[in-house]
């Protein structure tokens, strides 16, 4: 099964993209400006330009007895559907510490992150574009209990059907998980382990 790295949201919502409108720094109306050939909108008093990315992110496929790890969605973006645990990286932190903060969240777990599998671009919506960076893990302590933006966790084995998932680019990263050996790319050993301590 060759790799994908580029996911755009079926049915996708098209909404008016969340930006500013005034001036974050100073508070003057933002006008549309050509800045290095591209439309921006631009402040003409402090100078502010109004660039927009992709929003980053960590999925952590979590294996555990030949098994995978998903978790039914309850927050804002495709609630009642299954994904893997995950979520967005703080300003402050690394992507491994995010992974190790989400999953505890998400998951109750605490765990190893064993390989960088992937990275996706997942066009969600108009107004969310994600990059997001697939780590592969395995369980160390804690015990299951959904959080957060997750209210049920399942295990499937490589003969599961897979639930109705939330994101395309999830059900390719499990399917090819399953279908092939491949394991990734190491990780920086300082961050493999979980930073939280494991009471007992
Ligand atoms: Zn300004």
């Amino acid at each position: 099964m060759e790799a994908r790295q580029f996911f755009i949201q079926p049915h996708r919502k098209e909404e008016n993209i969340k930006i500013h409108r005034y001036c974050p720094r100073c508070g003057e109306k933002l006008e549309n400006a050509l800045v290095e050939g591209t439309d921006r909108s631009v402040c003409a008093v402090c100078g502010f330009i109004q660039y927009l990315n992709p929003s980053t992110g960590v999925v952590v496929l979590l294996e555990g007895d030949g098994r995978i790890l998903l978790g039914r969605r309850c927050g804002r973006v495709l609630s009642g559907r299954w994904s893997l645990p995950g979520g967005y990286i703080n300003f402050d932190e690394d992507f491994l510490s995010a992974a190790h903060r989400e999953v505890l969240e998400e998951t109750g777990f605490h765990i190893r992150i064993l390989s960088i599998l992937s990275v996706v671009t997942n066009v969600i919506s108009s107004s969310l574009h994600t990059l997001v960076i697939v780590l592969r893990a395995e369980i160390t302590g804690g015990a299951a209990q959904p959080g957060d933006d997750l209210d049920e966790l399942m295990w499937i084995s490589a003969q599961d059907s897979l639930p109705e998932m939330a994101f395309e680019s999830d059900r390719h990263i499990i399917r090819r998980f399953f279908d092939s050996s491949s394991f990734g790319a190491p990780v920086d050993p300082r961050f493999a382990g979980s930073p939280y301590n494991l009471p007992g």
